[in-house]
């Protein structure tokens, strides 16, 4: 497009059209006048922070450009620190106005960035599918159909079984789920498979499981097989690699038995084949639920359970009490004493029973109601480590509590015997502060509920990453893949996950969570229709544009996706599925030859913004100030700024910051570009990774710090000080610390002294 220019500053010194408040209405009426009358279609205005007013300032077929003068500049650098020149100081051009020096250096950058951007078109599918298949037809599938039928959508449910229910449909009762909770209720799977059956709009398959999803959100191709069968259209991967050592017996990490695993999958084109037959979806909600852990074995041996039929899971004793009165599987008689036991006892006060956790600290004081239910000289013991009742379910375990038969402690249970009679427990550590010994009929272990997804990929992507959502040792098998900000939202776009195979959880919570991840399947179908991101960029039209002809096939941008949104075409070049991109920019972090762009976010754009950055030389002044870049992370870490600056918190005015959409998107040759032009320091703001990870693009900004640590070691091979490129984390609710962070890297680097390669 042929561009003309217009830079609007709200309120300020005359270079530029100002306006005193663009954001009001007579200030849009303003811009929209330039836009008529002048032609302006490329817009630059320098105001407020870009996260605020951005629908004010949208205006259709125009290039917008923010410059946050208001909570980067004047709200976090104020006059009383970085005083204006007096009168007498006015013409003294070695004054240091640094606040000025900032705000024209931000104007600047915005200008150049937008001569190098373009307005984004939408990504059109040709083929759209409005329908939506769900995996698993128990409680949280059948919900989610209900709540997607509801609203006119067509839903498929596959369900591996013979009929609907699943857990659901073998239990004796459930929790309470209303005001005062404190009585156990009537299953209610059966009425919703009821209710499920009066919409016309949803089809369900039984006995059937998906034998691959091919294709992209809005145009998956799946296709369906009896649970066992080999068919043609089995997902052709690879099994997983055996190897779990490398060559000097060290045991590799998940992320090299992923590369392992990859490798094998280069230049397989039976990866991308469709089945002609397969049936069309536009999303996919993963409602495959649970299967107990498993419990046996030489780790829990003193509890008895390899040794007496009547040492049970919560499970089987739910399967028991569905039946009728509870009894001993050894003799069918009447068990009147028994033990709910829900941790190993090891000693250890953390050391909980595997993927335990409230839902089966509840589910311990329900079955021990059903012991007194029977029987009215029943008794049940619960030894527990922690017992978690959340929300007003603490309101359930107080009814527990006064119920007569029922017993709680915590303690370890040191060893579980066979009497003449029974079962003996022993525990240790109890709340009377004394060794326990009970007699039991039976004993119930609080085996922990896993995720259908932890040992089988159940989607069967025909993706180049692999069939499963990728683990990357953080998820312990469930499918979510940002728990803080995105529940629902998977590693795979258009697949969302719901119920058991996200956390463990209750009935109650599993329809709940069948709701959102039906919204979220809704909204991925409309964005994509509407050819825009579904999330965490909602709403967002670009998508990597490859330079092909300089493209190396090094497979960098391919393996580094997080999400799988690249595949190879048959010559090894990779090939984009753009509805399954997330637009993080990871693919354009990560191509050496810098191929990978967005129309309004591009190597050449940042590059050309952090070129804009004026670096003050001795020729001008006694002692230059320093020049620092931030490249910042949009998703919290520039929030993070934004609202230090609206708290009027301080940092240092030799800063310049710069949004990038992810860590992941930082290309090294930012970096080097900078460093080439005399900046003095670098550092990279974004989302913590590691077990606490809260990065938005899941791996981005782990893997940015790798590339910084490669970035330290050309700098020391340059003779420059490695720590003049740094990383750091921060939380949205961290911006209280942001100045001592940054102040302190600033006095690290002053210590350092000014980059070498100034001037030359
Ligand atoms: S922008 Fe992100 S999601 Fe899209 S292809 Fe690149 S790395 Fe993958
Ligand atoms: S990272 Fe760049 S050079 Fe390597 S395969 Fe991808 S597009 Fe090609």
């Amino acid at each position: 497009m042929d561009k003309k220019y217009g830079v609007y500053i709200c309120t300020g010194c005359g270079i530029v059209k100002t306006h005193p408040c663009l954001c009001g209405k007579e200030g849009v009426e303003f811009l929209k006048k330039e836009i008529a009358d002048e032609g302006v279609n490329t817009l630059v205005i320098a105001a407020c922070s870009r996260r605020v007013n951005f629908d004010v300032f949208r205006f259709d077929g125009c290039i917008v450009d923010r410059v946050n003068l208001r909570e980067q500049v004047v709200w976090s650098h104020p006059r009383t620190k970085y005083p204006a020149p007096t009168e007498e100081q006015k013409d003294d051009e070695t004054f240091i106005d640094h606040v000025q020096m900032m705000a024209e250096d931000y104007v600047k950058m915005g200008m150049a960035k937008v001569e190098k951007i373009d307005l984004p078109e939408p990504y059109q599918l040709e083929n759209f599918s409005r329908k939506i298949l769900v995996i698993g037809g128990g409680i949280t599938g059948v919900s989610a159909a209900i709540e997607a039928a509801k609203v006119g959508y067509e839903v498929t449910i596959v369900e591996k079984e013979g009929t609907l229910g699943g857990y659901a449909s073998k239990i004796r009762k459930q929790m309470p789920v209303e005001d005062p909770y404190e009585n156990l209720i009537s299953p209610v799977i059966d009425g919703k498979i009821k209710e499920l059956d009066a919409y016309p709009n949803i089809s369900v398959k039984t006995g059937a499981v998906v034998a691959r999803i091919a294709g992209q959100p809005g145009d998956f191709t799946v296709t369906f097989k009896k649970p066992g069968d080999k068919i043609e259209f089995d997902v052709p991967f690879p099994v997983p690699p055996e190897k779990k050592v490398d060559e000097n017996g060290k045991e590799l990490d998940a992320d090299q038995i992923y590369e392992i695993y990859l490798e094998m999958n280069k230049g397989r084109q039976d990866i991308l084949a469709l089945d002609p037959n397969g049936e069309s979806f536009g999303a996919v909600i993963l409602a495959a639920g649970w299967r107990p852990a498993d419990i046996t074995g030489e780790e829990y041996a003193h509890l008895g359970i390899d040794e007496s039929s009547d040492v049970v899971t919560n499970h089987q004793f739910e399967e028991i009490a569905a039946k009728g009165k509870i009894i001993r599987p050894s003799d069918g008689k009447e068990a009147k004493s028994v033990v709910f036991i829900q941790s190993p006892g090891k000693g250890e006060d953390d050391a909980d029973f595997d993927y335990c956790g409230a839902v089966t600290s509840l589910v311990s004081l329900k079955q021990a109601k059903y012991v007194c239910e029977d029987y009215d000289d029943g008794k049940s013991y619960i030894f527990y480590q922690h017992m978690r009742t959340p929300g007003l379910q603490e309101n359930f375990y107080k009814s527990i509590q006064q119920t007569d038969g029922i017993f709680l402690t915590k303690g370890e249970v040191c060893n579980v015997s066979k009497s003449d009679d029974g079962l003996v427990v022993e525990a240790d550590n109890t709340l009377l502060g004394e060794k326990i010994k009970v007699k039991a009929d039976m004993v119930v272990l609080a085996a922990g509920m896993v995720p259908a997804t932890a040992d089988d990929p159940v989607v069967n992507l025909a993706y180049r990453q692999g069939p499963a959502f990728r683990d990357i040792g953080l998820f312990n098998g469930y499918s979510d893949s940002n728990f803080i900000c995105f529940p629902y939202e998977t590693q795979r776009t258009g697949i969302y996950a719901a119920g058991a195979v996200r956390r463990s959880m209750t009935i109650e919570e599993s329809m709940e969570d069948a709701t959102g991840a039906a919204l979220k399947a809704i909204q991925c179908l409309e964005s994509t229709n509407r050819g825009v991101s579904v999330h965490p960029r909602s709403g967002d039209m670009t998508f990597p544009d490859f330079f092909f002809q300089r493209c190396t096939q090094c497979k960098r941008c391919t393996e580094e996706c997080p999400f799988g949104a690249l595949d190879d075409d048959e010559k090894g070049t990779p090939k984009l599925n753009p509805t399954r991109c997330r637009r993080c920019g990871t693919c354009m972090g990560a191509c050496p030859e810098r191929i990978i762009n967005f129309a309004d976010y591009n190597i050449d754009s940042i590059g050309s913004m952090v070129k804009a950055i004026g670096v003050p030389s001795e020729d001008d002044y006694d002692e230059p100030p320093l020049r620092i870049l931030a490249l910042v992370c949009e998703n919290d870490a520039y929030p993070a700024l934004d609202i230090l600056g609206m708290n009027r918190l301080q940092y240092s005015a030799n800063v310049r910051v710069i949004p990038v959409r992810c860590l992941g998107s930082v290309n090294v040759i930012w970096i080097k570009d900078a460093l080439a032009q005399g900046l003095d320091g670098i550092f990279l703001l974004g989302c913590k990774h590691g077990d606490d990870y809260q990065c938005h693009f899941i791996k981005g900004s782990e893997l940015a710090e790798i590339r910084m640590q490669k970035i330290g070691d050309a700098l020391s091979s340059l003779a420059l000080e490695s720590e003049r490129v740094q990383m750091f984390e921060v939380a949205i609710d961290e911006y209280d610390k942001l100045p001592n962070m940054i102040d302190s890297f600033v006095e690290e680097i002053e210590g350092l002294g000014p980059n070498p390669f100034k001037g030359f």
